[in-house]
């Protein structure tokens, strides 16, 4: 079920690079979540802009409110929500879209992220049965969210950077392939990813060639966030004469199985 809330900000700080921290006390909200859903967020401060902007939840505490969100600043909103103090107020809509589906017991989960797609995935880790394999991959060491939380999780974190800085030199997708490999006698995965587009293509071509799905939030740019305006429409697979039918992020998704999603060229 949707709430709208006014929530108070409890914590905002960076987390270095361009990264925040966002804590609000939106126990609705809070209380609904499932992994990979997101709120729609509106800033008092940013009246003259219409769009709310959308983010990840990234971890919820339903016993006492809270919810978090990790954010990028790329832009004006962003840079508004990063000067938002403790004690001010953000208006959310949420909990938002269709999340990920919950790992089934017997299965080894990999979730393979990147950039803020780290903590997206932090609540389905938080509730997938164990072990859990982690593959998080980023330009550099500071593109790297809340490594010391996963292992606090109990999961285990294998690192890629494209400069080397931290674990594999190369592509998360190079771990994916060596993990893919290692589990090949061991529980059949279940591989969720969120990320920039190319990497989730990339995975999904990745995963589909070896006969397996994966879970992927597409990361699209959207409107209203509630399946009104269309702004966020991407292909999936239909069994119609064009074999495709358009679908919103915001409702549809913005979880998709691989095997459904049709990229343009
Ligand atoms: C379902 C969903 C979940 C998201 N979760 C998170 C999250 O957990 N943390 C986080 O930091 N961001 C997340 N985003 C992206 C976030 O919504 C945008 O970065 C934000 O709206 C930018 O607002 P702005 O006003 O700062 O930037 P704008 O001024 O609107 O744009 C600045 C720049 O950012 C780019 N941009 C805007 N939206 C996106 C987007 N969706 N993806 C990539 N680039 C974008 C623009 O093209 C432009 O180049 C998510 C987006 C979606 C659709």
């Amino acid at each position: 079920m949707k709430h709208q809330e006014t929530a108070t900000v409890t914590v905002n700080r960076p987390l270095g690079g361009s990264y925040y921290r966002l804590d609000l006390a939106a126990p609705a909200i809070a209380s609904a979540a499932q992994p990979g859903q997101f709120v729609h967020l509106r800033l008092p401060l940013f009246q003259h802009r219409v769009l709310r902007r959308p983010f990840s939840i990234c971890d919820t505490d339903p016993a006492s409110g809270r919810l978090t969100v990790v954010y990028k600043t790329v832009g004006e909103g962003t840079e508004h929500l990063a000067r938002l103090p403790a004690g001010g107020t953000a208006d959310l809509i949420g909990p938002l879209g269709v999340g990920f589906s919950a790992p089934p017991t017997g299965r080894l989960p990999i979730l393979v992220a990147g950039g803020y797609g780290c903590a997206a995935t932090y609540l389905l880790a938080k509730h997938a049965p164990r072990p859990c394999l982690c593959l998080f991959g980023a330009r550099t060491v500071g593109d790297l969210l809340l490594l010391d939380e996963f292992r606090a999780l109990g999961c285990e974190v294998r690192l890629a950077t494209e400069d080397g800085l931290a674990g594999h030199r190369g592509l998360v997708t190079d771990l994916l392939v060596d993990a893919l490999a290692g589990a090949a006698d061991g529980p059949p995965p279940m591989v969720y990813a969120c990320g920039p587009n190319p990497m989730l293509r990339a995975v999904s071509r990745l995963v589909l060639a070896r006969g397996i799905d994966a879970e992927i939030s597409l990361d699209h740019a959207m409107c209203c966030g509630v399946g009104a305006c269309f702004a966020c429409v991407v292909k999936r697979r239909a069994a119609n004469d064009d074999g495709w039918e358009y679908v919103r992020t915001c409702v549809d998704g913005p979880v998709f199985r691989a095997s459904d999603t049709v990229w343009d060229t």
